[in-house]
């Protein structure tokens, strides 16, 4: 795979976590979409369809004046459903204006809820992405899981006791022994 696409996708995608203030890890789908959504003041609707979709078709990301339109077929597993979900996304974030559907009526058909039928039809008449644009939806895709699979941030680091309270501490439990643990503490 070309480099330059890679840097390119690495940069998208590291900015759009700056930007929704931090790729939810582990991965929480709905956690993200709120967090684009209030990123980019536009509700994302999801709508599922089953495997009666013409094709080999995943997914249709319809951009309208009101909102985005999600349409993912359901996968057998929650991740690949995820991963169908964010190369649409990766379309929307790298600002793609094609919609490749090689079949419109039939998608039309099916698909289509009536929030986004009237406007749809310009959607589906533009031009089909290109290669280079299903590679950067699909890396996109890969990078949002891949940093969503980061390890945890490590905990806080806890700031050292005073050490005067230290020094206390110590005297006290020489002088005393070690105090029991309070029962309520
Ligand atoms: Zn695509």
């Amino acid at each position: 795979m070309n480099r330059n696409l890679r840097r390119r996708c690495e940069t998208i995608v590291r900015t759009l976590d700056q930007r929704i203030g931090g790729i939810p890890v582990p991965f929480d789908l709905n956690a993200f979409l709120d967090q684009l959504e209030a990123e980019r003041d536009r509700p994302i609707e999801l709508v599922p369809f089953s495997a009666t979709a013409p094709g080999q078709l995943c997914g249709i990301w319809v951009s309208t004046d009101r909102l985005e339109v999600i349409y993912h077929k359901v996968a057998t597993s929650l991740l690949h459903q995820d991963h169908i979900i964010l190369h649409e996304i990766g379309h929307m974030v790298c600002d793609h204006t094609g919609a490749a559907l090689s079949n419109a009526d039939q998608v039309r058909s099916l698909l289509l809820t009536d929030a986004v039928r009237g406007q749809v039809d310009t959607v589906l008449g533009r031009g089909a992405y290109t290669t280079v644009e299903e590679q950067e939806a699909e890396l996109v895709a890969t990078l949002i899981l891949e940093r969503a699979a980061r390890p945890a941030p490590a905990a806080p680091v806890v700031a050292p006791a005073r050490p005067e309270v230290t020094a206390t501490q110590r005297r006290i439990e020489t002088i005393w022994g070690r105090r029991p643990t309070r029962p309520w503490s």
